[in-house]
């Protein structure tokens, strides 16, 4: 009796330590044992390894609290372990990632197969504490094969595969293969150079003039445009890399950075110029658009009503209520918003009516085919009435030739911007170097 009872309280031991309070699945310890079993059993029972990693799950966690986001990770250990058979194990690694040994069926297509459902299960809204929540889930998958003798091997592989598919948009799976490699390897060596670049002066800023048509083509502003100088590489291009620094996070310092090289270069001119400065949506979402704004007018002496801040109406989209909490702070600031690229995504005319916005950009695709396509005037017509209207100022952005600068003014489009106008140039070349006190 007495040996029975050690055994039974060895077994809770065991148990405490190896499975995960939360959802009584196998934990990370556990993990570890299990999967080196695997690989010494694997030339008799193939198997795969799947690292599942939940996509939005922070962000879930931050908005409704620690308790729903508890309850929402039993939910989604439940509907794994409903998704696989009773031979494969679900474990939970931590946070919000989790691990599958699939034994039954690898041939690399029903490993995919498998992926596949994953993620197309957690893609579906969870019902949790009468919220319905939207995540979903990235699986990088591999298995053991000749470049991947061993347990540290695999995991390397299924984090690769993983790390591949979160950076193709999330909500995919993917399968190691070795050429990975060196597509993570190119992209984890751009990822380390920008952050390097933004700590050790590699980014610069060209400014292009917005200006008045009504008034001769008067210079008012200009509008703030990242350029990264790479030793190697030379002057790369915003579309290169800013898409990476969202994805990476990297646009929180990055964007901190231009805001305040912006402010602090108008700052130090004595006529009223404003700038306008691009501020990205991840920045929105991560709620810290305002604090950074208030740092940067305070560090820079600029009045706030000399900053504009330009917005994409992709983050408007969803009704975020951080988005609109910090568009409304930006308001109070006295700070003006400007809704670029308008035309060419939703366009939905209900953000015009609920947003504080005081101009809005005309796209360059309409702008450059003013004067051939009668069906992109009319619409350049429309958005500029409607804008004017609601006492917001239309902008027409990519004005290339004085035909469709004379074709903007006569549509009673107030403001321009273009080649025509001028070209982004480094402050350098915009201000004489007596009118620059920044160095
Ligand atoms: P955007 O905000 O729509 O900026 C206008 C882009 O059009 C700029 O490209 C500008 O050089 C180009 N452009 C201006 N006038 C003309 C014209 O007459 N014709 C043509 N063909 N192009 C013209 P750029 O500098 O390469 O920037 C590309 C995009 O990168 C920007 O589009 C903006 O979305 C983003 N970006 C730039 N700087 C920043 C930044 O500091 N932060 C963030 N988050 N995004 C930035
Ligand atoms: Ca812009
Ligand atoms: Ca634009």
């Amino acid at each position: 009796r007495v040996v029975a009872q050690q055994r039974r309280h060895l077994r809770q031991v065991f148990e405490l330590a190896h499975n995960d309070a939360l959802t009584k699945l196998p934990n990370r310890l556990a993990f570890q044992k299990i999967i080196k079993e695997h690989v010494s059993a694997n030339e008799t029972q193939p198997f795969l390894l799947h690292l599942i990693d939940l996509d939005r799950f922070k962000a879930i966690n931050d908005t409704f609290g620690h308790p729903v986001g508890d309850l929402l990770l039993s939910a989604v250990a439940a509907r794994l372990k409903a998704a696989v058979r009773p031979t494969d194990i679900v474990f939970r690694l931590g946070g919000d990632e989790f691990a599958l040994i699939q034994t039954g069926g690898t041939a690399s297509d029903g490993g995919q197969i498998v992926a596949r459902r994953i993620c197309r299960l957690m893609a579906e809204p969870f019902e949790v504490a009468g919220h319905r929540l939207l995540i979903g889930a990235s699986v990088g998958s591999a298995g053991i094969t000749a470049d991947v003798p061993d347990a540290i091997g695999l995991l390397k592989a299924a984090d690769i595969a993983l790390y591949l598919a979160k950076s193709e948009g999330r909500g995919t799976s993917r399968e190691y293969n070795a050429e990975m490699n060196v597509a993570v390897g190119r992209r984890l060596r751009l990822e380390n150079d920008l952050r390097l670049a933004i700590e050790g002066e590699q980014l610069e800023l060209h400014y292009q003039p917005k200006v008045r048509l009504d008034q001769g083509a008067r210079t008012t502003g200009y509008e703030a445009l990242v350029r990264w100088r790479h030793p190697e590489r030379g002057l790369i291009p915003p579309g290169d890399f800013i898409l990476l620094a969202e994805e990476t996070g990297l646009i929180v310092p990055l964007g901190e950075w231009v805001m305040q090289r912006a402010c602090r270069e108008l700052a130090a001119r004595a006529d009223a110029m404003t700038v306008a400065v691009n501020v990205s949506a991840v920045q929105f979402k991560r709620g810290v658009v305002a604090e950074m704004v208030q740092r940067a007018l305070i560090l820079s002496g600029l009045h706030p009503s000399r900053l504009e801040v330009e917005i994409t109406e992709s983050m408007l989209m969803k009704g975020d209520a951080l988005v609109e909490e910090q568009l409304a702070a930006l308001r109070a600031l006295g700070v003006h918003i400007a809704l670029d690229d308008f035309g060419t995504g939703y366009s939905s005319l209900s953000y015009l009516e609920r947003y504080p916005i005081d101009s809005v950009k005309i796209d360059r695709s309409f702008v450059a085919k003013l004067g051939t396509a009668p069906r992109a005037a009319a619409i350049v017509k429309a958005i500029v009435s409607l804008v004017c209207e609601l006492d917001m100022v239309p902008v027409a952005e990519g004005v290339e030739t004085p035909e469709q600068s004379a074709h903007l003014e006569a549509l009673g489009c107030t403001m321009a911007q273009g080649y025509l106008f001028g070209r982004p140039k480094p402050a350098c070349e915009i201000w004489p170097a007596e009118e620059r006190a920044v160095a």
